[in-house]
């Protein structure tokens, strides 16, 4: 099994990145954060787990003591940090705070849980509580090379997926029904959980969350196939194809064709210093233009790393400039209610001096046999 990408520097960039930011500390609980960090990828339990990063000491990751051979088997066992195991009879809390005097602001992994937030309010009632983002954003958005190669290695397992889709939709099988078999295929090519399956056919591919029901597949539907996974590196795959069953509507193809050209005018759009909105607004005029602007009803992509969704977002308000190693996707879409929709998914990396698409089936829809 591949191990997790992670890296030793990971933990003291953020320790400086903290002491910019004037945050004391950071705790986080199990989730992306730690992942990223560390690469434990700790179950979420109610005993507490809670990696402390000090701005002017060492980190430790506190744990409870039957957890600790798990954070030893995990790549954070061959990091230099501390792990402190606490007994079940112990109240973390308190020696966390303990080893933690004088703390005036301390920045909370965003997925901790409430009941530990205000917990930890209690425990450590003379420091501000602020979001763990505020420090680890910038670091976990700008992807180093090995990040962007794990995202390479997650784009081609989802592409294998989308190139076995005809084994999957056949008319007469329910979206379920094909669902439970896109699933198998993630695990069986190289993921190691299974994030979403999106089966929308005919008029459910108007609905962009849809994710699966009982309708069956039918001749001439447009299918919505929107997959992603979690690979043992730790990083995510998402990627959005079209089929149809024989041949579509009419009307279905002539706007495929003006969403294909949005997509490719977005994709063309990413470089260095051009800001997520523009990529947003380089699809968004081409939809437009084609009289859909309407009927794309979302942002135009997300970034994505150890989460599926995370910073930067690519809608409009976002100003944040591109940078080489930012990796997000791009997929517009166009949605008419009560009859059928589309959309066309790559993830893509902005590079030194343009853009890399880590996704590389064919765009266009496949037709399938009805
Ligand atoms: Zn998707
Ligand atoms: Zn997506």
């Amino acid at each position: 099994m591949t191990a997790h990408v992670t890296s030793p520097d990971r933990l003291s960039h953020a320790r400086k990145a903290a002491a910019e930011a004037g945050v004391d500390a950071l705790l986080i609980t199990p989730g992306p954060d730690l992942r990223w960090l560390t690469g434990y990828d700790a179950l979420p339990l109610e005993r507490l787990t809670c990696l402390v990063l000090p701005s002017d000491g060492d980190a430790f990751l506190l744990a409870p003591r039957l957890e600790v051979p798990a954070v030893h088997a995990s790549p954070a066992g061959s990091l230099d940090l501390e792990v402190v195991g606490w007994a079940e009879t112990e109240d973390p809390y308190a020696t966390l705070v303990r080893r933690l005097p004088g703390a005036r602001r301390v920045g909370l992994a965003n997925h901790m849980w409430a009941e530990q937030v205000l917990r930890f309010r209690e425990a450590l009632p003379d420091a501000d509580q602020t979001l763990a983002s505020g420090v680890l954003r910038d670091l976990r958005m700008r992807k180093s090379p090995e990040e962007v190669d794990a995202l390479r290695r997650a784009g081609g397992a989802i592409d294998r997926v989308h190139r076995r889709m005809p084994e999957f939709l056949r008319p007469g099988r329910t979206e379920r029904e094909a669902g439970r078999e896109i699933a198998r295929a993630i695990l069986d090519e190289g993921h190691v959980s299974v994030d979403f399956v999106i089966v929308a056919s005919g008029p459910n591919g108007a609905s962009p969350h849809h994710d699966l029901s009982d309708r069956v597949l039918a001749a001439g539907d447009p299918v919505v196939i929107d997959i992603g996974g979690t690979t043992a590196e730790g990083y995510c795959s998402d990627s959005t194809r079209m089929y149809t069953l024989g041949e579509p509507p009419s009307e279905f193809s002539a706007y495929f064709r003006v969403l294909h050209e949005a997509q490719l005018a977005a994709c063309d759009q990413v470089r260095p210093g051009v800001s997520a909105e523009s990529v947003d607004a380089a699809a968004r005029t081409v939809i437009t233009e084609g009289g859909f602007g309407d009927a794309f009803i979302h942002r135009t992509g997300h970034g994505i790393g150890v989460e599926s969704h995370e910073d930067p977002y690519i809608v409009a308000g976002n100003a944040t400039p591109l940078e080489p190693g930012m990796a997000f996707s791009i997929e517009p879409g166009i949605y008419l209610e009560g009859r059928h929709g589309a959309r066309i998914e790559d993830i893509v990396v902005c590079t030194e001096d343009g853009v890399e698409r880590l996704n590389t089936t064919d765009r266009d829809y496949l037709v399938l046999e009805a």
